[in-house]
């Protein structure tokens, strides 16, 4: 009777549907939770999760297809790993597969690269009671087994490939021998990667205050989340390092995940890492970030899921890392937007973090000079260990003055401004310039110009795809969306009434470093934005002038303002930030004052007295009062107080329903349909529920945007009355796609 002793498997699949998938499973050696398998899909093969093993299907016998191919060489994917995604998938409202598979390297996708893959990350191990059988039982005239034998012997662990160069069949023989116990596969942490020698990169000795936030990360059992506030420079990097230092140091197979928000923050950390631990192999310490290649993308995931890498340096994508010792999380910047995927699975980095100590029972370090109101809500209600680092570590670096410079009063004296830059902020650019000193410029918008319109006829370019204006850039002589990449020749006269004195309108970075050339002859000026940085590797060169002192003023977006440590720098000037006081989206306020808070944080670093300039219109705005004490805690005591009259995040839980469509009507008559299935679900009215309402850019693409929001004073409320609402969602009929998010960042 087939049925009886047939094995089934319930698989996940990266398919927008809400279930696992079975398949019947008829190979010798039995199926494991957490394999990989290949399996049929309609009329294509796709690569699959086992996520359950049974003996009965609901789905009738001839109806259900077999399993294809199964990865058995990778160690299956650990049942806590399964657990994470499967809680991201229901918390934020995907199918499993959707959230699973796509975790993966994208080489483990594809079962036909399983092989090679895998080879080279496996190795054998020769066990005492082989070492005295092999030679007994094998034929002397088995002249390949017995090089295979001997190799083992004599080497510590054979890698597979080696293993087939000596006999062909080496794989199948290396199965066998297993399973008499004559050798061990061995694909967890090698055993030289326990030890941190002496010789590895000396350590500067902590301060008092450093100390405390190690002792404390050091020392907790079990799941302790703790918000590392530190100012900029106090040397956050230096506690994580030390923390690192002793959980290596302790656990010989203990694995640690550091996350920095962008790409551009690897290098800094892992040449870090790397000088500090100079003892572990180049293996133990892996970054996972979307620049890598994916052969080193697979390469560095397979070192961790092996258990291998001791320390895994990554994006928000790392937080899905297999991770089978893991002992530690560190979220570096953890209030940065960059945590948060804004498409696909649509999660927040941070929070999965978070997620993930609590259910492995470790300690997680949320580091940050301006911690996220979420973050800092959780530690004024005690659920998070607040550790504070209030000075910079460097003896003699005091944090930057900060002066404000009064547009209008300038205006009204009559004082002369070259582009937009006032006198006080070019005299104090010279000073610099004299004393041979860096100053830092920062603006948040690239591009020459934001607008270029025709006074005459009050035309403005805008996209053709878009409802945005299109940016200028002067360099490449172009328009360009920022939104869709759009890109035309700027024309030469108005294409609506012909007027030739067309003119650009605001400032973009481009503009002010050309400013900024004619008002400082002579300064070596270099622009750093997501355009001067196109090219991989560049942004690492232009860093790297800057630290070497071959710039005097650098130019830049918020790329300038995190986590770089230079050293030179004693002045930054800031132009434009007064667009962000008055932002309909309730978040802007407490970005500015982190973006604030950062860029000031670059300078006087290396001990130089030092200085912010913000060019205001405001002068008076609590918000740059605030700043001007560094009082991160006063500026979020306030907030958080409007937020709570307000009833906004933290003290309500929101979700998105969004909605694309080729038109505005269908996608706002899609969200009015999704509102009314709402309101009709039982508990429905236990959220409240807004208005369908366009995006401030409406169209993107052609495809025009709508969303839906929903909130709740209780989370539990929020999720139960989502799941309940997917399956209505789902029923809906329309020609386009929608999309909810959980917790969204942009409103
Ligand atoms: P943060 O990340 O908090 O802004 P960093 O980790 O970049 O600060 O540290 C700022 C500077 O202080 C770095 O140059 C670092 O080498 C130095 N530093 C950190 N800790 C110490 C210490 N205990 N003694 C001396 N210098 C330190
Ligand atoms: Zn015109
Ligand atoms: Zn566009």
């Amino acid at each position: 009777m087939p049925g009886v002793t047939e094995v089934f498997v319930r698989v996940a699949l990266d398919q927008p549907i809400p279930t696992l998938f079975d398949y019947r499973y008829s190979f010798a050696d039995l199926p494991q939770v957490g394999q990989l398998v290949q399996v049929p899909f309609g009329r294509r093969s796709v690569t699959g999760l086992i996520c359950e093993v049974t003996r009965h299907s609901e789905v009738p016998l001839e109806r259900l297809r077999a399993v294809e191919a199964h990865c058995s060489d990778c160690p299956p994917l650990s049942p806590a790993w399964i657990a994470l995604t499967a809680f991201a998938a229901d918390y934020y409202q995907r199918p499993l597969g959707e959230v699973a598979l796509p975790a993966l390297p994208q080489a483990l996708r594809d079962a036909t690269r399983w092989g090679r893959l895998l080879a080279v990350e496996i190795h054998y191990r020769i066990t005492a009671l082989g070492r005295e059988a092999l030679p007994e039982v094998l034929p002397a005239r088995a002249q390949a087994l017995r090089r295979l034998a001997e190799a083992l012997c004599h080497s510590g662990a054979l890698a597979l490939p080696a293993a087939r160069a000596l006999h062909p069949k080496a794989t199948a023989t290396l199965g066998d021998w297993c399973a008499a116990g004559w050798v061990e596969q061995q694909s967890g942490a090698l055993d030289t990667v326990a030890e941190i020698r002496p010789d590895d990169g000396i350590a500067p000795a902590l301060n008092h205050e450093q100390q405390q936030a190690l002792e404390a990360i050091a020392g907790a059992s079990g799941f302790v989340p703790f918000l590392l506030h530190g100012v900029t420079g106090s040397g956050k990097t230096e506690v994580y390092l030390h923390a690192l230092a002793a959980l290596m140091a302790a656990d010989a197979s203990a694995q640690a995940l550091v996350m920095v928000p962008e790409i551009n923050l690897t290098p800094q950390f892992e040449a870090a890492f790397r000088a500090r631990f100079a003892s572990l192999p180049g293996e133990a310490i892996v970054t996972l970030h979307s620049g890598l290649a994916e052969g080193e993308r697979a390469r560095n995931w397979l070192a961790a899921h092996l258990g291998r890498a001791r320390i895994v340096l990554g994006t928000r994508l790392a937080v899905l890392a297999s991770l089978p010792g893991l002992a530690l999380i560190v979220v570096d910047e953890e209030h940065e937007a960059a945590y948060k995927q804004q498409e696909g699975l649509r999660y927040s980095a941070r929070d999965l973090a978070v997620w993930r100590a609590k259910q492995l029972g470790i300690p997680v370090v949320l580091g940050s000079a301006t911690p996220s109101l979420e973050s800092w809500w959780q530690a004024e209600q005690g659920r998070y260990t607040r550790l504070t680092l209030a000075r910079r570590a460097v003896t003699d670096a005091v944090l930057p003055s900060v002066r404000l410079v009064d547009l209008d009063h300038e205006k009204r004296r009559g004082r002369p401004m070259v582009e937009g830059l006032t006198m006080p902020l070019l005299s104090a650019l010279k000073e610099r310039l004299e004393r041979g000193e860096q100053s830092l410029i920062f603006l948040n918008r690239r591009g020459y110009a934001p607008v270029l319109s025709c006074d005459a006829c009050g035309w403005v370019a805008g996209c053709p795809r878009c409802s945005a204006y299109v940016v200028l850039h002067k360099p490449e002589r172009m328009m360009r969306c920022h939104h869709c990449g759009w890109e035309s020749k700027i024309p030469s006269a108005c294409p609506e009434c012909g007027n030739v004195d067309i003119a650009p309108l605001g400032r973009g970075t481009q503009r002010v470093e050309e400013a900024l050339a004619g008002a400082l002859p002579g300064a070596r000026i270099l622009r750093i934005d997501a355009d001067s940085t196109r090219r991989k590797g560049s942004a690492q060169a232009l860093f790297s002038d800057v630290h070497a002192g071959q710039v005097d003023v650098l130019v830049g977006t918020q790329m300038i303002a995190k986590g770089h440590d230079f050293q030179r720098v004693t002045l930054v000037g800031v132009l434009n930030a007064d667009t962000a006081l008055f932002s309909h989206d309730f978040r802007a306020s407490e970005r500015l004052f982190a973006q604030l808070m950062q860029v000031s944080g670059r300078a006087g670093r290396g001990g130089l007295a030092s200085e912010v300039l913000i060019q205001t219109r405001y002068a008076r705005h609590p918000l740059y009062d605030a700043l001007g004490r560094h009082d991160y805690p006063g500026f979020a005591r306030s907030t958080l107080a409007e937020r709570r009259q307000a009833h906004l995040p933290p003290f309500v839980y929101q979700a998105l329903l969004r909605a694309e469509a080729r038109t505005l009507e269908q996608a706002l008559a899609f969200l009015h349909n999704a509102a009314a299935g709402l309101d009709a679900l039982p508990g429905g009215e236990r959220v409240t529920r807004y208005d369908p309402v366009p995006l401030t850019i409406v169209k993107v693409m052609h495809v025009h945007r709508a969303q839906l929001l929903i909130e709740s004073a209780s989370r539990a409320v929020l999720q139960h009355v989502l799941h309940a609402w997917q399956a209505h969602l789902r029923g809906l009929k329309g020609a386009l796609r929608w999309s909810v998010e959980v917790d969204p960042l942009d409103i």
